[in-house]
């Protein structure tokens, strides 16, 4: 996984600012020129890590140290702050014409930075929300890309346009806008053709395509395991043809992770979505946040999360209840049960479902702490399949385990393991709690 090393030493740095009860700015400085060492050795660009280093410095001294604030916390904070500014603060997104409309996208990148897997990987994003993508095969110079892109297309369920080698890419991608509108399809996506290095001849095309046909998003592709060089890349690229944001790819190997630190502040473009594998679902949507987290070694919570709750649906629910009914609820139950309130809408819309409780539900939801509930989560995603299923399996080195794997003190799994006893035995008190009459469920 990228930042394995940079994730290292990071926390290393932590971990001695930690250790001390106050900071001076000596020690700012000492830790600050170790940051700066680490992100150079996970391949940030130079520019971008003395510009990082300035802003994290600038903010950690000029800071009064706060009653009952760790100094060391504040750094750490300040430090998590900056590296989400750097990746762009906000998840971009493809911006997309309304549905009645055709969003024309070019995807662009170098030959192996992964532009075809990736074309097939956004499409049955696209698909998944509800949109008609047409997959269109414009590198002629290379047949195997078009029957790749078929194959991927035929994957993912998605119709590929494609004319063969002979014609150029600006009349292939003029006949597919055309065959998508008799056909209805509202997102035309074209495969362009890539090159081993930067060429003049590369760019021109892609110019040529954006002169003659109306581009909506051009979205480059570009390979982490590169570092630096996808970085260049991704500058040259929006200096001559113009993009909208990069795609970063293969970022499930083990690059240093530099590409993803600098690309927004070298090219001012966003990352879109990471590619973190072969599979055609192996595509995520960046999250700077989370990728600062991820960095700093506070884990992806966010993003497992999310992965389970792809998984959640009525059928489950249903099954849920049955357990509870029969005392057979387990950590995953439990886990379930936290992702199914948040597609119900949150806190507030369970709580209000909930009989008897009236105003108190206001009361309740102020106690109830997100951050806590994503902790919890974490700490669950840490056991094995085995202790999920069966809660009095936790003795003492496996909850210690369990702690480091979510990064979390044991005391707090300890408090969580009481807690969810007793929501199993409130559960189990109120049976009429989920799927009453009115067919309204609670699940927590
Ligand atoms: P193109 O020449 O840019 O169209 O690149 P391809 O789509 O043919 O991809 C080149 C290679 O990279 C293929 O073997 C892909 O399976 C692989 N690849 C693409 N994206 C990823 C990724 O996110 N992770 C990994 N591990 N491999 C990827």
């Amino acid at each position: 996984m990228a930042f394995e090393s940079l994730t290292e030493k990071l926390q290393n740095v932590f971990k001695n600012l930690r250790s001390k009860g106050r900071l001076t700015e000596a020690d700012v400085k000492v830790a600050l020129k170790e940051v700066k060492m680490a992100l150079l050795e996970a391949d940030v660009s130079f520019k971008v890590v003395k510009q990082f280093i300035k802003a994290v410095q600038e903010r950690a001294i000029g800071q009064d140290v706060m009653n009952g604030l760790n100094p060391g916390q504040m750094v750490i904070k300040i430090v998590n702050d900056e590296l989400v500014s750097l990746m762009g603060s906000e998840t971009t997104e493809i911006a997309l014409r309304p549905a009645g409309e055709i969003t024309v996208i070019m995807m662009a990148g170098l030959q192996g930075a992964g532009k075809t897997t990736t074309t097939a990987k956004i499409a049955g994003k696209l698909k998944a929300k509800g949109r008609k993508p047409l997959l269109v095969a414009c590198d002629v110079y290379r047949p195997a890309a078009i029957t790749q892109l078929q194959i991927n297309g035929e994957k993912q369920g998605v119709e590929v346009f494609a004319m063969g080698d002979k014609q150029n890419p600006v009349n292939i991608a003029k006949a597919a806008i055309e065959h998508a509108k008799n056909q209805n399809f509202n997102v035309v996506i074209l495969d362009t053709a890539g090159r081993l290095h930067v060429d003049e001849d590369m760019m021109q095309e892609l110019i040529q395509i954006k002169e003659e046909v109306q581009v909506d998003q051009t979205i480059l592709v570009v390979d982490a395991m590169t570092g630096q060089d996808a970085v260049n890349v991704a500058e040259s690229f929006n200096q001559k043809v113009g993009i909208d944001g990069v795609i970063l790819t293969k970022m499930d190997g083990d690059t240093r992770g530099g590409a993803a630190l600098s690309i927004k502040a070298i090219s001012g473009k966003p990352i879109l979505y990471v590619g973190m594998g072969e599979k055609l679902s192996d595509l995520e949507q960046f999250y700077p946040d989370r990728m600062a987290s991820r960095i700093l070694g506070m884990g992806d919570v966010m993003s497992l999360i999310e992965k389970a709750q792809q998984s959640i649906d009525e059928d489950k629910a249903r099954e849920m209840e049955q357990k509870i009914k029969k005392a057979t609820f387990g950590f995953d139950d439990y886990l379930e049960s936290m992702n199914q309130m948040k597609n119900m809408g949150g806190i507030s819309s369970v709580l209000n479902m909930l009989p008897g409780l009236g105003n108190k539900a206001k009361d309740i939801e102020g106690m109830i702490d997100e951050k806590d509930m994503a902790r919890k989560e974490a700490i669950i995603l840490s056991m094995t399949p085995k202790e999920r299923a069966n809660p009095d399996l936790l003795n003492p080195s496996r909850k210690k385990r369990i702690a480091q794997g979510a990064g979390v003190d044991i005391a707090e799994v300890n408090r969580m393991v009481k807690q969810f006893d007793q929501t199993r035995k409130m559960m189990k008190q109120m049976p009429g709690m989920l799927g009453g009459k009115s067919g309204k469920r609670g699940g927590f």
